[in-house]
């Protein structure tokens, strides 16, 4: 007989391994494990929603005949995947392993390079079937390429799912409608609540165990709101198809204190985990635009998220791991501000994002990008450290997403190769896009004084110190022009202004 290993991303009725065994004669494994639950310090609420996912999946693969070994955290005494995997092995008398490739590259190198000769027996690993774009495919696409764009992929991508397509033209004439997608939000329209899901003794025993066993990760439980079977996460979509889409794309930029949710979706959890599967959201997307019920801005911006960006992000991690990891193509030496950790700051935008991020393990897409991330990029974090936060304090949070979008995205880090400009950005940005200046202690409008804004000084500072690499930038040439059209004693106190924050980060 083979054994089939499930792991916790891996939650879907059409998982190759599934497809590969049979549960006449096969058996499924699995596992809750310290190694995996504590490898970053992931916030209670990502804990708590996957443990839970995985044992109702384990009970509804059951219902469908198959024989699930499930090994509960903390009632076994291993502490990896292998161990309860050879303890499986051993018991049953196992021929064979079978595992669909692991989303992190951790992961995946332990199960072909060291489980084989651990187990003792062949492993065979199956390609993730569930991403529309196969990592041959994007290495192929890639090939020749001296610097990707996600445009073309995207495009690409339109192509190749016929989404929002009319023959091989995009429906309505363009590829792209991001330009109409970057409202700030001012009450236009009401923001409609998150779906509440009914709870069983599963969720509330996997609460109770994720309180009990890690209470020194961060993040709080008491407002668990996260679907944990399809079912649910079907409603999820439902939900966001008929009482959000419709205004995703107008304030898809917009941060708002106190709205966590906005018009977004708050579906990548069950997206990367698999509950649900990027095909059905997109194709949901696009049936609600072709009945009149959401404006093409709307559902265009939407799927391009799905089969544009996550796609690419996914194939970059791929063709270029473990390599990937180790940039720091801006030579950042600062550790990560503690407040990162515990939400202490008076700088409003940054402390609404991440009391967002500790009620829910979720910001939505621009707080990430041009708050805490914006702020990490300004500060010249060390790209590791800033990454393992976002691996940690995110419910969505995977390598191989998480990564590009942080070390590439956000911190440039890898010299430009996923975005050709970084996203560094003033106060003026948020201010544009938020009310968060207008209730917080810095003043957003200057630069040098002792209350000014530090988004805005740190910015000047970031353009400066990296003139070498940037000022040849056709993009940033603008920007170049204005630091040096700055008179120098201005520009010498932002700069001073600057200096002094970074010497003193916690303090914001
Ligand atoms: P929506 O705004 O509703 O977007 C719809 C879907 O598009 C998302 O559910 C997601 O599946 C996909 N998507 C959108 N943007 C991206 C993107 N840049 N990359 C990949 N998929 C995208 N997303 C993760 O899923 N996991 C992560 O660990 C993660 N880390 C991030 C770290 C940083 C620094 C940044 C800037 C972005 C990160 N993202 C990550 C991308 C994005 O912020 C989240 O996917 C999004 O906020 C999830 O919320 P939502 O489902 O409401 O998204
Ligand atoms: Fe953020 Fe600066 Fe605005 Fe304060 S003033 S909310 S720190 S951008």
């Amino acid at each position: 007989m083979r054994l089939g290993l499930i792991l916790g991303d891996q939650l879907s009725l059409d998982l190759p391994t599934l497809a590969a065994l049979d549960p006449a004669t096969d058996r499924l494994v699995m596992a809750e494990v310290a190694e995996e639950a504590r490898y970053v310090p992931h916030h209670r609420q990502k804990i708590a929603f996957l443990f839970s996912a995985m044992r109702h999946f384990a009970r509804e693969l059951a219902q469908r005949g198959w024989e699930v070994a499930y090994y509960p955290f903390g009632e076994h005494p291993h502490h990896s995947l292998w161990e309860a995997l050879a303890a499986e092995v051993d018991a049953r008398g196992a021929a064979e392993v079978v595992v669909t490739h692991a989303g992190e590259y951790r992961l995946q190198t332990q199960i072909t390079g060291l489980w084989p000769a651990r187990l003792g027996v062949p492993v065979t690993c199956l390609e993730d079937s569930r991403f529309l774009c196969g990592r041959g495919d994007f290495a192929a696409w890639a090939q020749g390429r001296k610097q990707l764009r996600m445009e073309y992929f995207y495009r690409e991508m339109r192509r190749r799912t016929g989404l929002l397509m009319d023959g091989d033209q995009p429906v309505g004439g363009a590829w792209n409608l991001d330009a109409s997608n970057r409202q700030p939000y001012r009450g236009q329209v009401p923001i409609p609540p998150l779906p509440r899901f009914a709870r069983d003794t599963i969720d509330a025993e996997v609460l109770a165990l994720v309180a009990r066993e890690f209470a020194d990760h961060p993040g709080r439980l008491d407002d668990f709101a996260w679907a944990t079977t399809r079912a649910d996460a079907l409603l999820a979509l439902d939900h966001f198809i008929h009482h959000r889409l419709a205004h995703f794309g107008d304030y898809q930029d917009a941060m708002v204190s106190g709205e966590d949710w906005l018009f977004h979706s708050a579906l990548s959890p069950y997206l990367n985990c698999g509950l649900l599967a990027p095909a059905e959201v997109c194709a949901a997307a696009e049936a609600a635009f072709r009945a009149g019920r959401a404006p093409l801005n709307a559902v265009e911006g939407f799927i391009r998220q799905i089969i544009g960006w996550r796609e690419y992000v996914r194939g970059i991690y791929w063709l270029h791991m473990p390599a990937y990891a180790a940039g720091n193509a801006l030579g950042n030496r600062r550790p990560l501000p503690g407040f990162y950790w515990s939400g202490d700051t008076a700088m409003h935008c940054v402390k609404e994002a991440l009391r967002n991020t500790f009620d829910h393990g979720y910001a939505h897409h621009i707080q990430r990008l041009m708050v805490t991330g914006n702020f990490a990029l300004l500060a010249g974090v060390i790209p590791e450290e800033i990454c393992a936060w976002y691996l940690a304090v995110y419910a969505d949070a995977y390598d191989w997403v998480e990564l590009p979008n942080t070390l590439g995205m956000v911190m440039h880090a890898d010299g430009g190769y996923l975005g050709s400009k970084p996203y560094a950005a003033s106060g003026n940005y948020i201010h544009k896009m938020s009310d968060h200046c207008r209730h917080c202690a810095y003043n957003v409008k200057t630069a040098s004084d002792a209350d000014s804004c530090p988004f805005n000084s740190l910015y000047w500072h970031f353009i400066a110190r990296h003139r070498a690499r940037f000022a040849a930038n056709p993009r940033m040439a603008m920007i170049y022009r204005t630091l040096d059209k700055m008179p120098l004693a201005r520009r010498e106190a932002v700069l001073a202004r600057a200096e002094a924050l970074l010497d003193d980060l916690e303090s914001l």
